[in-house]
């Protein structure tokens, strides 16, 4: 038992007192996504972050906005980018953000595009995987797979899932890639592929979607590590569920904080093309849907 485990014990008593015992039509969040840069070493296509490079968050801002998440009720924060784990200030880190986070929140993780060494102290960390080799290359860069498999393989800890975002180029080799990953990660959560700027090229229209959907599912009754619960996946495939965004506050790399679907700060948000999982996940888990709450408790315990 380590103190991720021990610490579990109030945790358990602040979800109970605060989303139970005070539920409110707004709950606080219990999650915070915090993107600590919008420069990435890779260029992706359909990506707006990487076109957009600001400098970085400074060190002081960072500490800041850490205390700020915590002091306003989250417990987890998952650093995401941009490229997360090239941020840096002066003599300053990733790893240095890492340590810090760790003081205040119960589970540290990140988000990474794979190309960098993973052994970074996070709790949890998720290499965002866009197909088989081909695709995931045509999608991010030549060579760029082998990396992200070279750096899975060459990690030490037990902490790296992968994380694939269904889109229409990758969504018929998705099933393979999930057999292919058996064994080499700790599991694999999948999300759908949001336009950002409309409905474009890569969104998956509702059929694709369900077909898709179904056949994550079944692969999931079969054993295979999908840790995205079933009713989440069913809540994908029909494309609305009632979400409750509250539950996430985000840092954007300007250092401003917001609360709910971060899409509230760039745009109107289309919820019938919505795939975000880890919404749908945190909502039902909310809800009290209890393969939700379990799939939580698989993924960051
Ligand atoms: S790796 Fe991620 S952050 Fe970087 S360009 Fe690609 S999608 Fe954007
Ligand atoms: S776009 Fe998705 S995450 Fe955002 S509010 Fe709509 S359903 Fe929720």
């Amino acid at each position: 038992m380590n103190s991720r485990h021990l610490a579990i014990v109030p945790a358990t008593w602040h979800v109970l007192w605060t989303y139970v015992l005070r539920r409110s039509n707004l709950p606080p969040p219990f999650l915070a996504s915090f993107k600590l840069t919008q420069r990435c070493n890779l260029h992706c296509e359909p990506c707006p972050f990487w076109r957009q490079p600001t400098p970085d968050l400074p060190w002081g801002q960072v500490i800041s906005s850490l205390a700020k998440l915590r002091q306003r009720g989250s417990r987890i924060v998952i650093f995401e980018g941009g490229e997360p784990l090239i941020w840096q200030d002066g003599a300053y880190r990733f790893k240095d953000v890492v340590a810090e986070a760790r003081k205040l929140f119960l589970v540290v993780g990140a988000t990474t595009n794979g190309t960098q060494p993973l052994d970074v102290g996070t709790d949890v960390l998720w290499v965002s995987l866009d197909g088989l080799q081909a695709t995931h290359d045509r999608l991010r860069g030549t060579g760029v797979f082998q990396q992200a498999l070279a750096n899975i393989q060459a990690n030490r800890t037990s902490c790296v899932y992968a994380h694939l975002t269904a889109n229409r180029q990758n969504a018929a080799e998705l099933p393979e890639l999930i057999k292919f990953l058996r064994g080499k990660v700790r599991g694999i959560t999948i999300q759908l592929y949001y336009p950002y700027g409309g409905k474009d090229d890569l969104w998956l229209p509702p059929d694709e979607r369900e077909r898709l959907l179904r056949q994550v599912i079944q692969l999931k009754q079969s054993g295979y590590p999908i840790l995205n619960s079933i009713p989440g996946l069913r809540a994908l495939m029909r494309g609305s569920w009632r979400c409750v965004d509250s539950l996430v506050d985000n840092v954007h790399p300007d250092g401003s904080l917001q609360q709910g679907c971060y899409l509230k700060g760039r745009d109107v948000p289309d919820c019938s093309c919505c795939g975000f999982s880890p919404h749908t996940e945190i909502s039902l888990a909310y809800q009290g849907v209890p393969a939700a709450i379990w799939a939580g408790l698989r993924i960051f315990f």
